[in-house]
Parts: C-alpha cells; structure tokens; sequence
C-alpha cells in the first residue's frame, strides 16, 4: 500500500496499526512549522536545549520497559535487547549534557597582535534523518540528540515497518517539553524524498540503512548540495589471531554475531579462525550455537526472536542457499519457519560467495580459515565494506600493528563492536560517511564560522 506504514507484529503476523502517510500539503505545512521552529530554536540558549534532553532522559529511563515493548511488537528482537536499546538512548542524552558545552564551545586563533580570530559553531536549519528498523529507537536518537543540540530542528523519516516507534519518539519529545515543530516525525514514502533535500529549509540530511539507499540519498544531497552522514551497512571480521583464548572467543562471537537476530551493521558477519584451530572453533561456536533459544520474544529467556520482516527472512534463506550451492558447509540451523529463523553456522565460506561478500542481517555464523597474518588481512578487507575490525589476542603489540592495515572505521582489541556514546561511530568505502556520536556528531551539522576581529 503506497498509501500507508502498517505495524505488523513479525512474530505473529498480525497487524495491528496503521498509518496515513502525508499528503504533499500536510508535508509543506511540517516543513514550514520546522523552519519556523528552527528560527526560534537556534536562539535559545544550549542550557535551555539540554534542560528538554534532561527531561528526555528521565523518560527513556522510567520507561523503558514500556518503550521496550513497543519495539520487540514491532520489529521482534528480544524484549531485553529493546529496553537495553530504551536505556542507552538514555544514556546518548547523558553524554551530550555533560560534553556538549565544551565540544560547541569554539576556539579562539591568534593571528598577529591586535588581530584574533574565531571559530564558532551554528546551527544550519532544519536536517532531515531516514532511519531503519533494526535499532528503531537508537538509530533516531544517535542522529536527533546532538543534530537538536546544536540548534538544529529535524525531520525524521522512519523505515515503514516500525511507525509505531517513529510515533513514540515524536510524543517522547513532545513530552520532554520541546517545542512543536523541533522535532518532526514524517510519514512519507521515499519517492518524496528528492522534493524535500530540494528544499532550501532542508540543511543536510543523515541515513542510516542499506548502502543502496545511502547511494540514492548521497546522490540527491549531491545534487542539491546538502552535506550529509551515511551510515551503512558492514561486513565486519572478527579476527582471532592464533594465540586466542578459544572460548573467550567462542563466547564473544556468538553474542557479536546473534544479537538482534544478526540484524546489526556492526555485528560479528565474518569470523576469521587461523586453519589450525578451525575444527576446535567449529566445535565451539557450534556447541553455543546450538543451545540458542529461538521463539516469542516477549518471553524472557528468547534469545533470538523472528526477523524483522519476512522479504528479510527470504533475502536471508536465499544467501545461505547460494552458498552452500557454491560450497560452504551447513554445520548447523538453515530452516527457516516464516521469519523465525534456526541459529545458523556456515563453514568453508570463501571470497565468492554470497556469505562472504555480501552483508548477511541474520542469525547465520560465517566461520573462514586463514593460513597466516597476511592472508587474514587480505581477507578482512576483502569486502566493499568498512565499517570495523575486532582482533582477539593476548600480545596487544602485534594486534597494534596491525591496526593501520584494516580500511575500517574503527578496530577493537580483545572486544565486540559497539557504538558508544563518547566515541565517534561510522565507516569507509560502502559503509558510508562521515561520522556519528561523540563531538564529531555533534559537529556533523553545523557551519563552521570563521570570524576575523582586527
Ligand atoms: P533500507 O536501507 O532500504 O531502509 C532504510 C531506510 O532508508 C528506510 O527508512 C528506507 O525507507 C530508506 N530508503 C531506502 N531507499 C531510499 C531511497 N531511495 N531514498 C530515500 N530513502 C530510502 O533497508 P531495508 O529495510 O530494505 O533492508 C535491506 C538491507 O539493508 C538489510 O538486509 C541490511 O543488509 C541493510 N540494512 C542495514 C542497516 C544498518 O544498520 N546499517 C539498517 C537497515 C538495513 P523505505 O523503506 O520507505 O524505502
């Protein structure tokens, strides 16, 4: 239906809300009410701005089970990864309370006496933000949180089967005390998109999603010249160099791989075990594999709930089906019951296969051998990806050295990738650009004013 964003629970199938889209003049009015918003907004002062993120934060906080729910009806992960996923939005608020006044507090240049410059940060307008439905709380608020801090108003297009969530954020700032018109939710079909980043009111724009839509989102913000993020998809190594802790890996691989039903850019999607601890790894991974609970994940001890949609689930078959065809080796799970999909370990993956090359959202474990370190690196970054790199090891110096050789985003020693708050979060080559969270977020969107005083 063009017409609408419905709410189906993916675990059941039902459907259980739906929602109008915007007619185009109901879409001019929120654009005007944001510009005007945003006109006001950028004069308050950052203490005024962080008071309604406070606000915000208690929110989230006192409700996050509440919020939680919404989000595994929607979109199906474990009812305890999504009121995880409620808190730390929480905990984003946070971090941009304590840090904001000193990451947009400027700087000051000397140049020669009796002439000093000055750097300072400003608001541009009004940025828009298309957002997907795996982190569908997160994802918002990870691009909202420090855009809105530094006197922008947004507009946020949510992915069309998580309206709920996108309906519940917009009440949430609602109720924090932000003023009508800062933070918009839009319902609107991505065929009206090119008309919006058109737009003069529109000041950038930020997409979190697949690489095909980040290119067809890049390419408009090119044409009409709007700088913009794009966080895309991954493919990232989970590397254990050959003097790993097996378990210790095991361990973390399982958890890096299948959170989220392996509905995550950053999760674990190719692990790279050296030839000689490929059997021990494959015992390991399938001993933990094996003892994932797979169903409703209302219920409390699910570990992997259904996908999020069911073209997901059937993308997802279709990549495990073309490799075991081009000859990876099915250790354990496969079958799929509507979205519910088994634990899955493929093994004798290599460059080629589906797999291997391309990003795989599911519970589906990827293991790959290498023979020696180079050919590690070489395979790591064997992908059109870039997004991070975990190298598990004892001897920290070697795994430094490797550090230069990833075309990553970010590298993580003896630790799974996860975004943080207080650290910058993005990718190279197909994974995007530019850069979320910490002061680089923060200074995503605004214009970088240089002032002369002689
Ligand atoms: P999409 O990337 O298509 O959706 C993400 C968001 O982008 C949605 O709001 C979507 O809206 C929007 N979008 C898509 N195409 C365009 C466009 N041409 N112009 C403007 N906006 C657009 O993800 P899918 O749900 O289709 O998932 C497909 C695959 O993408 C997954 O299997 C996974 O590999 C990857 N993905 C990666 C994510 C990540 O975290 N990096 C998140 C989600 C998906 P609409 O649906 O209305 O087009």
């Amino acid at each position: 239906d063009l017409n609408s964003f419905e709410s189906i629970n993916p675990f059941t199938g039902e459907k259980y809300a739906r929602f109008e889209l915007l007619k185009s003049s109901e879409l001019e009015e929120v654009i005007a009410k944001a510009a005007e918003a945003s006109r006001k907004w950028r004069k308050t002062s950052l203490k005024e701005r962080l008071k309604h993120i406070e606000n915000l934060a208690q929110l989230l906080e006192n409700e996050s089970e509440h919020y939680g729910q919404i989000i595994t009806l929607e979109m199906g992960k474990p009812l305890k990864e999504a009121v995880a996923e409620v808190k730390k939005c929480a905990l984003a608020c946070r971090y941009y309370i304590e840090h904001s006044t000193a990451h947009l507090k400027g700087r000051k240049v000397s140049l020669e006496p009796g002439r000093q410059a000055e750097i300072h940060y400003e608001p541009t307008g009004v940025v828009l933000g298309i957002m997907p439905w795996n982190f569908p709380f997160w994802q918002v608020i990870r691009f909202a949180i420090p855009t809105l801090v530094a006197g922008n108003t947004v507009l946020v297009k949510h992915a069309p089967n998580t309206p709920r969530s996108a309906l519940m954020l917009q009440q949430l700032f609602i109720r924090a005390g932000f003023p009508q018109g800062v933070y918009n939710n839009i319902f609107i079909h991505t065929s009206q998109v090119e008309n919006l980043i058109a737009k003069r009111e529109i000041t950038g724009v930020s997409l979190t999603g697949s690489t095909r839509a980040g290119r067809a989102v890049a390419a408009l913000a090119g044409r009409y010249l709007k700088p913009s993020v794009l966080e895309l998809g991954g493919s990232n190594t989970l590397l254990a160099l050959p003097d790993a802790n097996i378990t210790k890996v095991a361990d973390q691989a399982v958890n890096a791989r299948f959170m989220n039903a392996g509905q995550s850019c950053i999760s674990a999607k190719r692990i790279l075990v050296p030839a000689e601890k490929y059997d021990a790894y494959t015992r390991e991974l399938t001993l933990r594999i094996k003892k994932l609970k797979t169903g409703n994940p209302l219920l409390a001890d699910t570990q992997i709930g259904p996908l999020a949609r069911l073209d997901l689930a059937e993308l997802a078959e279709r990549q495990v089906e073309e490799s075991l065809r081009a000859g990876a080796r099915l250790v354990t799970g496969g079958s799929r019951s509507g979205t519910l999909f088994a634990p899955t370990l493929l093994t004798d993956v290599k460059p080629g296969m589906a797999a291997f090359d391309e990003e795989l959202f599911a519970p589906v474990a990827v293991l790959i051998s290498y023979r020696n370190e180079k050919e590690a690196v070489n395979l790591a970054n064997n992908t059109s990806y870039g997004l991070g790199t975990a190298i598990f090891t004892n001897d920290i110096e070697r795994a430094r050295k490797l550090i230069p050789k990833f075309q990553d985003g970010a590298v993580y020693i003896n630790e799974w990738i996860h975004s943080d708050p207080r650290l910058p979060f993005g990718g190279v080559k197909d994974s995007g650009y530019g850069r979320e969270l910490s002061k680089e977020g923060l200074l995503s969107f605004v214009n970088i004013k240089t002032v002369v005083v002689n």
